[in-house]
Parts: structure tokens; C-alpha cells; sequence
């Protein structure tokens, strides 16, 4: 065990996630999740030694108050002098940054010069380093960006097919997301083959409630499916993903909808949701379907579709493809919709091992393609806090 721990937090415009990691051996010893910050029934609950309690914040409902209980909560456990350094994560670093950085005032005024481009983000973000900043002094801040990952994209895999000067006046582009998560997956999945990741061309699926797909080649992050926002690309848990933009016009003509009701609409009420009127959790549509649920049937059909129509486009980016790797809540426990997609790519001589397939749920990688499958189909859960952690002792200087 290692006596320095990373404080890894996550701060949403009224909430934050926060957890300690020993970096050596990847062990959360505490976690928290503050939640309602603006509001006179804020809180926070911690868990420590797989004991929850919650702490009223009502004297100080904001971030200084939420990082304030944590500090409190790390002294009364004796952590708070095995502390180091303090990792962010941050969604959007724009085109400012392709790795991961020390925070100083420069980088406080890039993270706020990225504000258009994850309006609701980054100023929360900026709230939580400035409240760990104050609350921990002298230690080390590191931002870990969303998009860092993606920066490697050719200028024609992250350019829009719309007047140029939309990008040269706004930065308007492809920038992706989870980029935290496919880094630490491409090099977990790299080790887990026993290969060098510069000799992978792997197109990586992270499927959470966002969902999204990467292609890496030489270690290298080629094209994904997220763009300026995480609305594009796959079917999501609320999000439609991919659409023709003419549905906007199409919508305010004939429901009278305005700009605002149909991004929410699009980002909230469409994806598993929308298409089985049921749920935005996989899980239950699953056990709906099962029950025969034409609605929750027809959903994880077309996330599956969809999903494996952007897997052979994006072997065009990877040029080619040597593994298939899935990860997030679905990727890693859903054996139903790997089935699916493995289903749907047959053509490319991939095949299904259904033992395997079921076998690689909950936490356990596994090879789930048949033996002799030209094609590796591969299950590696990703641990993006754990990448924070290990960023955030690295730019430490631990
Ligand atoms: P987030 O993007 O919020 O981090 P997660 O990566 O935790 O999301 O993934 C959440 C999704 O994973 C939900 O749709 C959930 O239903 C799905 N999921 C979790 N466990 C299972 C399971 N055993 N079978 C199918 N889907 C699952």
C-alpha cells in the first residue's frame, strides 16, 4: 500500500463526486457524493469501510461547504495528512489541451475560456478547484480532460461539412468525450492481449448512460462518434444520438416546438427512453423485452444496430480492426447487446464465444469472440478515476 493517496473529484454545477484511490494499488478508501449544492437541503454522504452517513451542508450549501465536510471527514479517518494531490476532472479542454496539466491561474483562465463549449461543465468544474484549492492549500491541483484523448484526430476526421469559418470564428468541430476512459481502456486492453497498444487498431465502445465509440491506432486516437457535443453519434440512454438536423425545422413547423424544447428533447427524452416509452436503463428494458415488451425489444434493437454500423465505420479510421473492445455499465455487464452487435458484424468473420460472452460480466474481462476469429471481441472495464489518479501523481511529481 502506498502511503500518498490522490483525491480525485468531479464537480457537476450542484453536485460532487469525490474519491480517495491509493494510486498503487487502485483501492478507493473513501468516496462521497455531495449533491443539491445550491440549494438549503444540500448534503453530502460519504462512504468509508462500506459504511454510508450523510452530512447536512445547510450552513454552507455551495462547493467550499461540500469540500469543506471532506476535509473534515478525511481528518476524523486520519487520510487528510496522506492526501498529495488533488486530480479534476474537467470536460472540455477545447483545442488548448491535449494532456493533462498542473493547475496555475493560466490553466484556470484555458478552463474558462472553454466555457462555450461546455457551458454547463467547466464552470462547474472551475468551482471545485477553486474550493479545493482554498480548502487544501498548498497541494498540487491536475485537470484531466474529457476530450485531451481526442486532440490526435486528422483535421478530416474532427471537421464538420459546413462553412469553414464557423470554425475558425466559434471552434466549432468534433472535440469527443470519455477520451479519460478509452486511454486507460486502449492501454488495459493492450496489456490484457499481451500486445504493444501501438500495434492495435481497436475500435473501443464505452456504453454508459452516454455512450459513445473511439477508433485508436498506434496508441492513438483516430476518429469518434461524439462531436461538438455528446449528442452525436450512438443511440444513449436519453440522447438520439446521430439524427438529420432538419428534425429542428421539421418540429418547430409542425409541434411548435422552440430551439430549447428540442435540444432538450434530443438530449433527454429520446434514446432507450424515447424508443420503449419505458426507461433510460438497460437493465430494465432488458427484463422487459424479455418479458416480450415490443417497445423495450425495439430499443435495444436499434441500439445495437446503430452501434455496429458505427463499428465498421470506425475500422475505417483505425484502418482495420484487431479488437472490438466494450466498456462502461453496458459494455462491461450487457452479454445481450454484445451478442447483438457481434450478431450484426458477422460479415466480418467476427463470431460470438456465448460461453465467454457470459462470463465477462461485473467487473471481469474476457476474450468473448470465438477462437480463430479474425476480429477480437474483448470486455475491459474501464476505471476512469483511477487514470485521474494516476495522471494527477504523475504531474505531482509522486
Ligand atoms: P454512466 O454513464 O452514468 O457512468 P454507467 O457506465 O454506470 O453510466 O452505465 C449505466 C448503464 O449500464 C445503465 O443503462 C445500466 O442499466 C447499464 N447496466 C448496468 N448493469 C447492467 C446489467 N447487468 N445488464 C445490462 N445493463 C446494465
Amino acid at each position: 500500500m502506498s502511503n500518498k493517496l490522490i483525491l480525485v473529484l468531479n464537480c457537476g454545477s450542484s453536485s460532487m463526486k469525490g474519491a480517495v484511490l491509493d494510486n498503487d494499488t487502485g483501492e478507493v478508501l473513501l468516496s462521497c457524493l455531495g449533491d443539491k449544492l445550491i440549494l438549503p437541503d444540500a448534503f453530502i454522504t460519504f462512504k468509508i469501510n462500506g459504511e454510508k452517513h450523510t452530512v447536512d451542508l445547510k450552513d454552507k450549501p455551495n462547493h467550499t461547504g461540500a469540500v469543506e465536510a471532506l476535509l473534515h471527514e478525511l481528518e476524523a479517518h486520519g487520510l487528510r495528512d496522506r492526501i498529495a494531490a488533488i486530480g479534476h476532472r474537467v470536460v472540455s479542454g477545447g483545442e488548448l489541451y491535449s494532456e493533462s496539466v498542473l493547475i496555475d491561474n493560466d490553466v484556470i483562465a484555458g478552463i474558462e475560456k472553454c466555457i462555450t463549449l461546455a457551458p454547463l461543465h467547466n464552470p462547474a468544474h472551475l468551482l471545485g478547484i477553486r474550493a479545493a484549492m482554498k480548502v487544501f492549500g498548498s497541494l498540487p491541483n491536475v485537470a484531466v480532460f474529457d476530450t485531451a484523448f481526442h486532440q490526435t484526430m486528422p483535421e478530416h476526421a474532427y471537421t464538420y461539412a459546413i462553412p469553414r469559418e464557423l470554425y475558425r470564428k466559434y471552434g466549432l468541430r468534433r472535440y469527443g468525450a470519455h477520451g479519460t476512459s478509452y486511454r486507460f481502456v486502449a492501454d488495459e486492453t493492450a496489456r490484457f492481449l499481451g500486445k504493444d497498444k501501438k500495434d492495435l487498431r481497436m475500435v473501443i465502445a464505452h456504453l454508459g448512460n452516454g455512450a459513445s465509440i473511439a477508433a485508436v491506432a498506434n496508441g492513438q486516437c483516430q476518429d469518434t462518434s461524439m462531436g461538438l457535443t455528446p449528442l452525436e453519434g450512438l443511440v444513449m440512454g436519453t440522447r438520439s444520438g446521430d439524427i438529420d438536423p432538419s428534425v429542428f425545422s421539421f418540429l418547430a413547423q409542425n409541434a411548435n416546438m422552440n430551439i430549447t424544447q428540442i435540444t432538450d428533447l434530443l438530449n433527454k427524452k429520446s434514446g432507450l427512453l424515447g424508443i420503449s416509452e419505458l426507461s433510460n436503463d438497460c437493465r430494465t428494458i432488458e427484463e422487459e423485452a424479455a418479458k416480450g415488451h415490443e417497445g423495450a425489444k425495439l430499443a435495444l434493437e436499434i441500439f445495437a444496430y446503430r452501434l455496429a454500423k458505427y463499428v465498421a465505420s470506425m475500422s475505417v479510421a483505425s484502418g482495420g480492426i484487431d479488437a472490438l473492445v466494450f466498456t462502461g455499465g453496458i459494455g462491461e455487464n450487457s452479454n445481450l447487446i454484445r451478442s447483438k452487435v457481434m450478431g450484426y458484424l458477422g460479415f466480418l468473420g467476427l463470431k460470438e464465444d456465448a460461453k465467454a460472452n457470459e462470463a465477462a460480466r461485473f467487473g471481469n474481462a474476457g476474450i468473448i469472440s470465438a477462437e480463430g476469429s479474425p476480429v477480437c471481441a474483448v470486455v475491459i472495464p474501464t476505471n476512469e478515476e483511477l487514470m485521474i489518479a494516476h495522471d494527477t501523481a504523475r504531474l505531482s511529481g509522486l
